[in-house]
């Protein structure tokens, strides 16, 4: 599980970027976090990341105080809009990175690489670059690295907008069957309703810096907490 207990990120010019948020995720849960640019939704994943420290506020993974932790010792996997792909490696070697960097041998890392891989579809393109890709085979390459190590957590942080938008609808049922599959519990952010009202457990909605309402699609759509969230989701009324 993961927890945050008032939450407030303000950045050194005076930004309050994330103001007196408190949220749970539980285990398995697929949790969105929506809102429009600019509220703080990548400041919240980097902060359970490790990336960004809260200026007050706790952070707990697993019910443990992580404030302190590097990200290293988090368990956690991010996938970022960018992919971020080492353009010199091939596929395999992309997805096998963060297991040679904790030292794991080759064959059981060329193992489970080809599982992971075939698991994802690019079972086919192991030995090619990342730019002789389609740009969904390189997003499944970066889903794939990051779920090598079995991740305890799972950061998404707009994966899918680079994507036009029949792939994005056809790998948003990708990932969210993925991931549930994993059984791993998943911060998804993104600033498109649509997406998050299909893919999400639950949906955790901001507007600047503060958290507005959280539930599931279901509740929120239909009984939105506030105003905004209702115009922001084009709720009934
Ligand atoms: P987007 O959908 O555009 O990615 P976001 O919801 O992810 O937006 P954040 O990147 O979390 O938004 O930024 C929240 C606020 O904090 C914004 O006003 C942003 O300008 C500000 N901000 C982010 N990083 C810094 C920084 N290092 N220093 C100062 N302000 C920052
Ligand atoms: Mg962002």
């Amino acid at each position: 599980t993961v927890a945050l207990k008032d939450v407030t990120k303000v950045f050194p010019d005076g930004t309050i970027a994330v103001d007196n948020v408190s949220l749970d995720v539980n285990d398995g849960e697929f949790m969105v976090l929506l809102g429009p640019s600019g509220c703080g939704k990548s400041t919240v994943l980097r902060m359970v990341a490790g990336l960004e420290d809260p200026t007050t506020g706790a952070i707990l993974l697993d019910g443990e105080l992580a404030n302190d932790l590097p990200p290293r010792d988090r368990r956690i996997a991010m996938v970022f809009q960018d992919f971020a792909l080492y353009p010199h490696m091939t596929v395999g070697e992309n997805i096998g990175f963060p297991l040679r960097l904790s030292g794991v041998d080759q064959q059981p890392r060329g193992e489970r690489v080809a599982d992971v891989a075939s698991a994802l579809g690019i079972g086919d393109v192991l030995s090619r670059k990342p730019s002789q890709l389609s740009g969904g085979q390189r997003q499944r390459v970066a889903m794939g690295r990051a779920i090598v190590r079995r991740p305890g957590l799972f950061l998404m942080d707009e994966p899918l907008s680079n994507l036009d938008s029949g792939l994005r609808a056809e790998l948003r049922a990708e990932i969210s069957g993925l991931v549930r599959e994993l059984g791993v519990s998943t911060i998804y952010v993104t600033h498109d309703q649509a997406e998050a009202l299909t893919m999400a457990d639950r949906v955790a909605i901001m507007r600047k810096g503060v958290l507005q309402d959280v539930g599931t699609p279901t509740q929120v759509y239909g009984r939105p907490a506030t105003l905004y969230v209702a115009a922001f989701l084009g709720s009934p009324r």
